[in-house]
């Protein structure tokens, strides 16, 4: 059976638990502009309001990937 052959580093291990074996979920907040449920700290997706303005633009409708 394949053995590691290096110790993996302490950055290395948390950040795979950092993603992997969170135990809390993000905190969620309400957007100040449109009402929308949004994560703390981030701006609101569905408006793109942050820290009374918007911070990212948002198109109106949604968009499944960046054109270019
Ligand atoms: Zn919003």
């Amino acid at each position: 059976m394949a053995v590691p052959k290096r110790k993996k580093s302490k950055a290395k291990t948390r950040a795979r638990r950092a993603n992997h074996d969170r135990t809390t979920l993000p905190n969620i907040s309400i957007c100040s502009n449109c009402g929308a449920d949004m994560v703390s700290h981030r701006a609101c997706t569905s408006c793109g309001w942050y820290n009374g303005r918007v911070a990212v633009p948002v198109a109106a409708e949604p968009v499944e990937a960046p054109a270019e």
